[in-house]
């Protein structure tokens, strides 16, 4: 496995080791981030939720107690006026609804529940006023003589939703008088929850104390004054608790991820709810572009290690490539220079390599030079040791005093030429010369004289050979040779040899040397496998048949 990734190239190496060192550690670190960005996403939103819903918990605390401090004034005002003074009450209510926002309207009713005063900031047609005597937050306060807040309920003369203040208006002597009655204006709380909208579909939400609908972007629930209580969320708000839930609503159709507060002073629950599938999208938006940069951030550094593998194996690509090619041009030419912008390193080994080169060339010139002398130093020595062999050869198969032929050298021939059928002659004669009375040359003129005799033989036998006869020294004062000739021709010129031997004066010391030869002539048919001794004896058999019957003479024994 580490042999196979040690043999890649350089820049695959460099890409695989890339994307292991930065991708693997990217994706870790990523997969880490990504969880940690999604608690943070989600921590952060379930906050935020939270917060809203507290920031709006307490400006409609500040409403409500800004109202009621309202109501309170206006009962201490009114405590000397309402039994002696009914028309100024109404006129201090109409001032007061006149000068003050938040209240829809307000009503002073005695202890008998009829109605003193009444001001409206939309007069209606009232049938019976007397209906005010039944309302539960009236029946309280009159009956406890303390302040008193209803739920949200219908208003009984126009059926628009309602939420009453019952406030005692007390005598100097601490006796409950009358029962102040003030209409909260819904549409401020509307306001203050309107406010609140983020998302496409995050808003916010009020109950009161009984978990019904006071506040809500759904018009129609706040217009039947919707039920909620049985929802888990709203359940919790009425049991005064802050925090952040999920619950399935019903009129967004989704699950939603809601902050919710109590409001503690009046018993209300405020909720801000968001669909979740709305909030995983904001964190999934949040996550992707984390991936964006994540991904961007590993492409430049591929990038960056794609233009540093070039940037190395491209020079030494670009050497290998002039390094064979100079190879395959036996080494003439020059390497080119590594590019300037090159890495050092890389130049370095350009100009190590271009000095090897020279080196190599130097060498290689050495090398021819050293070669073609040495060729014709050998061509010379061959030439010598042609020559002397060929010189061997002729000291081998010649006779150093007459060069002629030796014993040796004949036979072999005698024994091809026998074996050898020739397509005109097929007959061979061998003639036997052995000189008169040699020994009395030596004896009488010397061995020198005897040697002059001996080489005039030679010449005049070699004068009377013909192509394809050979003539040799068979040793001593005895010659021999064959004649490819028939046996009459063959007799006839081992008759003129003898002829040409005993007419010719052989000049010694001013002298003139006279010798015979005794020729013994023996003829044979060619014929593979002949007995080159036994043609050889015969022969002289036939010379010595000469000596005995006088010698200078032929005698030839062919039969
Ligand atoms: P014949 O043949 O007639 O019977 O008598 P011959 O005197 O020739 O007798 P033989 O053949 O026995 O003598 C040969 C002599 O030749 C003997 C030897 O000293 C001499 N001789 C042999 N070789 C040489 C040589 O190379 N040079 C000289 N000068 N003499 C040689
Ligand atoms: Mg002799």
């Amino acid at each position: 496995m580490l042999k196979r990734l040690r043999a890649q190239s350089v820049s695959r190496l460099l890409i695989q080791v890339t994307v292991v060192s930065a991708l693997l550690p990217m994706l870790l670190i990523g997969a880490r981030l990504y969880q940690a960005a999604w608690d943070n996403s989600w921590r952060e939103i379930r906050e935020k939720h939270q917060l809203l819903a507290q920031n709006l918990a307490a400006p409609i605390a500040t409403y409500v107690k800004g109202q009621r401090n309202l109501l309170i004034q206006l009962a201490s005002s009114m405590t000397l006026l309402t039994r002696q003074q009914p028309a100024k009450v109404e006129t201090l209510l109409a001032q007061t609804l006149a000068s003050i926002s938040g209240f829809r309207s307000l009503a002073v009713l005695d202890v008998n529940g009829k109605t003193l005063a009444l001001a409206e900031s939309q007069p209606m047609q009232h049938a019976d006023t007397s209906i005010f005597s039944k309302e539960a937050c009236f029946l309280e306060t009159r009956a406890s003589g303390k302040p008193s807040l209803s739920k949200v309920k219908r208003n009984p003369f126009n059926g628009q939703p309602a939420i009453y203040m019952g406030q005692p208006v007390m005598d100097q002597k601490g006796k409950l008088r009358a029962v102040l009655l003030g209409e909260l204006d819904i549409a401020y709380i509307e306001q203050l929850r309107e406010r609140i909208r983020f998302g496409t579909r995050g808003h916010a939400a009020i109950v009161d104390k009984t978990g019904h609908v006071i506040a809500h972007p759904n018009a129609k629930w706040m217009e039947e004054i919707k039920d909620i209580s049985d929802w888990s969320i709203v359940q919790k708000m009425l049991a005064g608790e802050t925090g952040v839930t999920s619950f399935y609503s019903p009129f967004m159709q989704d699950n939603m991820l809601a902050g919710y507060a109590a409001v503690p002073e009046v018993g209300w629950g405020i909720m801000v709810p968001q669909p979740e599938s709305e909030v995983a999208a904001q964190v999934n938006a949040l996550l992707h572009s984390y991936l964006l940069w994540g991904i961007s951030g590993f492409i430049l550094v591929l990038m960056l290690m794609l233009y540093l593998a070039r940037w190395i194996t491209r020079p030494l690509d670009e050497l290998a490539l002039a390094g064979q090619d100079l190879m395959s041009r036996n080494l003439v030419g020059n390497l080119p220079d590594v590019k300037e912008d090159a890495p050092r390193e890389l130049r370095q080994l350009g100009h190590v390599m271009q000095n090897l080169i020279r080196n190599l060339q130097s060498s290689r010139d050495e090398v021819s030079r050293f070669n073609a002398t040495l060729q014709s130093r050998v061509e010379e020595a061959t030439t010598r040791l042609r020559d002397s062999n060929r010189k061997l050869e002729e000291m081998a198969r010649s006779d150093h005093l007459t060069a002629l032929a030796n014993r040796r050298y004949f036979e072999a021939s005698l024994m091809q030429t026998l074996s050898r059928r020739s397509s005109d002659i097929d007959n061979v004669c061998v003639m036997l010369i052995d000189i008169d009375h040699f020994k009395h040359i030596n004896d009488a003129y010397g061995h020198a004289a005897g040697d002059a005799v001996l080489n005039h033989i030679a010449r005049i036998l070699e004068r009377s050979m013909r192509s394809g006869d050979l003539v040799a020294r068979y040793g001593g004062d005895e010659f021999v040779a064959y004649m490819r000739c028939t046996h009459e021709i063959g007799l006839e010129r081992a008759t003129h040899v003898r002829e040409l031997i005993a007419q010719s004066a052989i000049p010694w010391q001013k002298r003139t040397l006279q010798i015979t030869a005794s020729i013994g002539l023996y003829c044979q048919i060619l014929s593979p496998g002949t007995d080159v001794a036994q043609v050889l004896d015969r022969a002289d058999d036939a010379m010595y048949e000469a000596k005995k019957l006088g010698r200078n003479r032929v005698v030839d024994i062919t039969h």
